[in-house]
């Protein structure tokens, strides 16, 4: 198949995805449903996406010899996790379709290039500094002043490698919080935002330049780990439209082809701040699954396999709640609930802090 013949996609096709965690698991059920094989490339053996897919590869990222032979098992590549290496992206883009593209890659993997982005294209972030180690540090927090917050710039998620920094506290010690102890990595400061609210838009764009948005969500974190996501976030009307302008200008700006989830800050004084991106489907995104047209899983894998986007209204207001590490032993009560949905995702050990599925709870649109 040309490259031109893969766009639409036709079903029976393979799409390779890499990553193999729970969003993976959720894509490469869309992907069935649509007629599409998935063929996971992952690190991890019996992830919670291996357990629904029969082909899978277990390598590393820079297993050449695998990757080669997964370019050649499959038609186009997604991954389902923005960490991946950037040479691993271009390697298997020199072979085939990689969608969304290295470039959208690039940008999200690092916070200091995904801020640089937003304001080169007039999107508003929180004020940030780059600094690189503890003496560097010591330098820009002068100039920047306290409180702080300092983060790495790449591979943190759901707040590792961040520190909060107040007036007072030994900068060193900071510094060698959030590196682990290591004495020079890509790390970013920023300012401490006082938000009425955390929102993210996730939106959906195929090459042609169809763009399709779920409505602005609110995100409650407990331990900074998504806890609830509560749809609509209550916002007004002017609000929601500029966090949805937002996310379609970052899309088009960065001729994104797939899926891009927008965690943004609601101020105060109702400033829009983009916080992260992700080039993906995201977990604030689970509720769409009962309550929405066309849920972020099968609109992930409609974008990338170039078909077009389907309805993201929703039927449902919704409360995903994540179940995190032994929350989920609750799962027989869940499902005697009328109306909860639940989603859990095979993983065998419930570590504190570990996302072992979600359930949805709908109620009647407002
Ligand atoms: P992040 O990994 O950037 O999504 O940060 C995790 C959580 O920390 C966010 O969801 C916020 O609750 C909080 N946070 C991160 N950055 C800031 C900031 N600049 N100001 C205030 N709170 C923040």
């Amino acid at each position: 198949m040309t490259d031109s013949q893969k766009s639409p996609l036709p079903p029976g096709s393979t799409i390779g995805m890499l990553g193999g965690g729970q969003l993976g698991r959720m894509a490469a059920l869309s992907a069935a449903a649509l007629g599409y094989k998935v063929h996971v490339f992952s690190p991890e053996n019996d992830g919670p996406a291996a357990q629904v897919t029969s082909l899978n590869t277990v390598a590393a990222y820079d297993d050449w010899a695998a990757l080669e032979s997964f370019a050649s098992a499959v038609d186009i590549v997604t991954y389902e996790f923005e960490n991946v290496p950037s040479a691993t992206a271009a390697f298997l883009a020199e072979r085939l379709p990689v969608r969304p593209g290295p470039n959208v890659l690039h940008i999200c993997q690092n916070r200091l290039r995904e801020k640089d982005f937003c304001n080169s294209v007039s999107v508003p972030t929180t004020r940030y500094a780059p600094v690189e180690s503890a003496e560097n540090l010591i330098q820009v927090t002068d100039d920047f002043g306290l409180p702080c917050i300092l983060k790495t710039a790449e591979f943190g998620y759901d707040g590792k490698g961040q520190v909060f920094i107040s007036p007072g506290d030994d900068i060193a010690a900071a510094w060698n919080t959030m590196s682990g102890g290591r004495e020079s990595v890509p790390a970013i400061v920023e300012g401490v935002i006082d938000f009425r609210m955390e929102i993210s838009v996730i939106i959906a764009r195929t090459a042609g330049g169809t763009s399709e948005c779920y409505v602005p969500v609110e995100n409650r974190h407990k331990n900074h780990i998504l806890d609830e996501t509560h749809v609509p976030a209550g916002i007004s009307a002017g609000l929601a439209e500029q966090a949805e302008a937002t996310a379609r200008r970052l899309a088009e700006a960065m001729d994104l082809q797939g899926m891009l989830a927008i965690e943004m800050f609601v101020t105060r004084d109702d400033q829009i701040l983009v916080n992260e991106m992700a080039p993906r489907p995201h977990n604030s995104g689970h509720w769409t699954m009962d309550a929405c047209v066309t849920s972020q899983f099968e609109q992930f894998i409609r974008a990338a396999a170039g078909l077009p986007l389907g309805s993201p209204d929703r039927h449902s207001d919704a409360v995903m709640k994540n179940l995190i590490g032994d929350d989920v032993r609750d799962w027989k009560n869940i499902l005697s609930e009328p109306g909860a949905k639940l989603h859990l995702y095979g993983k065998a050990e419930a570590r504190p802090g570990r996302k072992m599925g979600h359930v949805n709870r709908m109620s009647p649109k407002t």
